[in-house]
């Protein structure tokens, strides 16, 4: 079997995973993943289970007891931006550089899909344009899935080898019930990013606020005086908002403030904001900006803005004090391949960030899929099959 027919396998799951549920997993559809995923695993000689929330531990034991032990983590689930049911791949040969057709409605060109470009001379798995791919992260299980088989098949030597596949990371709950107590290894990565040359060790800081803000209601006809809009309100709490540092005008290492959702009406509004920022010290700055704010609108009407703040996520780097073991080792696996290693400093979280703050040191690998969580996702079949080749040398050749 080759990465290819595993990952057209694997696609054909409908494994989308649910914001609104609260159970684990948030969708039992997912289940049908992991335990087809703890079956093949089986017949490969590993140990396999899936636990009760989910989540699929597998173990390769080594045979070089001197190689240290790496765990792989990959997740099941896909966004909920788009259906990932019923996903038709076709294959694209020999990709060059063209205006790529998905139905009479969708196409991707280079120029405003420019991962594209990279592709050339490569061939592409695409969507018929009604649905996602999966790429993200199923080009990550069945990379993980060869590589592993591969080394059992080629008699490689290897140290022990634990892999975990995860439901939910698209709703942030990827690692809620991650067991470190099953998955003992020196350090582990995900295999949930993009361009295949890339080893990534730095994400956000994530803080999340809620501002609550009260109003007053009374008739507007007689209400001179009396009223207080809560929405009016929010609106000027908006405005006093820095212009410049949004999403849409940020790059790089340039942190955040994102009002996701505001929702109001005379009585009551509610605006939710998400900060961002790589650098501890300006992050910590950022809420203190937020409290702020919301003390000088205090100070203007009193008592009528709550703030809630909490911590989402950290930037694993500061987690991982210094230890970079992991990082060169796929920095040479990847040189092994012919590429020159890159690392990004990743604008959001991964899993491996809440695992590495949990004191399991867990960077990002690639995956040679792109413009994932939606309909122009797709998956180059070389960078994949060159993803497996990392990850074998990641696990087997030093
Ligand atoms: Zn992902």
């Amino acid at each position: 079997m080759s990465v290819q027919d595993r990952f057209l396998h694997y696609i054909t799951f409908d494994t989308q995973s649910d914001p609104s549920s609260s159970s684990a997993p948030s969708t039992s559809k997912q289940l049908i993943l992991a335990k087809e995923l703890a079956g093949e695993c089986e017949k490969l000689g590993l140990q396999a289970s899936v636990d009760s929330y989910g989540i699929v531990y597998a173990t390769l034991e080594a045979s070089d007891e001197t190689l240290p032990s790496l765990g792989f983590c990959a997740h099941m689930d896909t966004a909920s931006e788009l259906s990932g049911k019923d996903v038709k791949a076709r294959i694209i040969k020999n990709y060059q550089g063209n205006t790529i057709r998905l139905n009479e409605e969708y196409s991707m060109s280079p120029k405003d899909y420019p991962a594209l470009k990279d592709c050339i001379g490569d061939d592409l798995i695409v969507t018929d344009g009604t649905t996602l791919l999966g790429g993200d992260d199923k080009a990550g299980i069945a990379i993980i899935m060869q590589a592993v088989s591969d080394i059992i098949d080629q008699n490689l030597p290897h140290g022990r080898v634990q892999m975990a596949f995860t439901p939910d990371e698209e709703v942030g709950r990827g690692v809620e019930n991650f067991d470190l107590d099953r998955f003992k290894v020196d350090y582990a990565y995900t295999v949930d990013g993009g361009k295949i040359d890339q080893i990534d060790y730095e994400n956000f800081n994530a803080a999340q606020a809620v501002i609550r803000i009260e109003g007053k209601t009374i008739h507007p006809g007689y209400a001179k005086d009396k009223m207080i809009n809560a929405s009016l309100l929010a609106s000027e709490f908006i405005q006093s908002m820095p212009k410049k540092q949004t999403p849409a005008h940020t790059e790089k290492r340039q942190g955040f403030y994102h009002l996701v959702t505001m929702q109001g009406s005379c009585e009551e509004a509610l605006l939710t904001y998400i900060l961002r920022h790589h650098d501890w010290h300006r992050f910590l700055k950022q809420k203190e900006f937020m409290k702020s704010q919301v003390e000088k609108m205090n100070a203007k009407y009193p008592g009528r803005f709550h703030l809630e703040l909490h911590d989402q996520y950290y930037n694993m780097k500061q987690y991982m004090h210094g230890d970079m073991r992991c990082v060169h080792r796929a920095r040479k696996a990847i040189r092994r391949a012919g590429l020159d290693p890159v690392s990004i400093a990743t604008r959001g979280g991964t899993d491996g960030a809440m695992l590495t703050e949990k004191g399991l040191i867990c960077p990002n690998l690639g995956t040679g899929t792109y413009h994932h969580h939606g309909r122009y996702e797709f998956a180059s079949i070389q960078q994949m099959e060159k993803m497996v080749e990392i990850v074998k040398y990641i696990i087997c050749t030093f």
